[in-house]
């Protein structure tokens, strides 16, 4: 014969497990059942995997399936949560990570989608190889600059002005305008337009160097070369 599950039953014995009630047997003495259905019940309901979970699952302020669940006990001083695990001290979202997904595979880096380090909601713990999350890092810190810029339109309103006005005033009255233009639309893609001899080049707070605005000083490097050459002069014109 099938016994039928009684669902409030259940439901009340979860609910005393998860409220801190740790020990089976004072569960099964308050609802007057064996420690076996305790066993069963909670399994049924997927409340119990490793002896150490409720521990854990009591420091995790847990929310909604989308949202961040905040560690709430101890963190380390990066931010991410610390717990005593089997013996030693580790990140509370391994231990979320492997709670939920199993163990966690030889040589993956744990990487938060949510960029919050303090996050135990397992949807938000992934685990990735050290050479995509060095990319997605690559990608993230783009994205976040193009944030910013959308965040900040007075703030890059200015630099823009100023920008413009640096130029302008670079800009010596015989240069060709219509040639300048034209160096800049025709620009690979992937490549910048860069200033041979920069429009501004400071030593500390000095002003050391000031190239013009004109056709000869224009030349085209790859964004990455021009990234790295920042605001510094060629090497044949730099001084001392
Ligand atoms: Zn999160």
């Amino acid at each position: 014969m099938v016994w039928p599950i009684d669902r409030h039953r259940d439901e009340a014995i979860c609910a005393a497990y998860r409220d801190g009630m740790t020990t089976r047997r004072a569960i099964a003495e308050r609802f007057d059942v064996s420690r076996r259905v305790i066993n069963k019940v909670l399994k049924r309901n997927k409340v119990f995997k490793h002896p150490g979970e409720l521990r854990f699952w009591r420091k995790v302020g847990i929310r909604t399936k989308q949202e961040c669940w905040p560690w709430k006990a101890s963190k380390s001083r990066l931010g991410y949560g610390q717990i005593g695990w089997q013996g030693r001290v580790t990140e509370a979202h391994r231990v979320a990570f492997e709670l939920t997904h199993g163990e966690i595979p030889a040589g993956a880096w744990l990487v938060h989608s949510c960029k919050s380090p303090d996050c135990c909601n397992p949807k938000h713990i992934i685990s990735r190889t050290k050479e995509d999350s060095i990319r997605d890092d690559r990608q993230n810190r783009v994205l976040y600059a193009r944030a910013w810029r959308a965040n900040n339109k007075r703030e890059r309103c200015y630099q823009q002005a100023r920008r413009r006005a640096r130029k302008w005033r670079a800009t010596p009255s015989w240069a060709d305008l219509g040639v300048i233009k034209k160096i800049y639309e025709s620009c690979p893609s992937g490549h910048h337009v860069d200033h041979i001899v920069p429009l501004r080049t400071l030593r500390g707070n000095k002003l050391v160097a000031c190239g013009l605005h004109c056709e000869a000083n224009l030349q085209y490097l790859t964004a990455t070369e021009n990234v790295r050459k920042r605001c510094s002069l060629p090497d044949d014109l730099a001084f001392p």
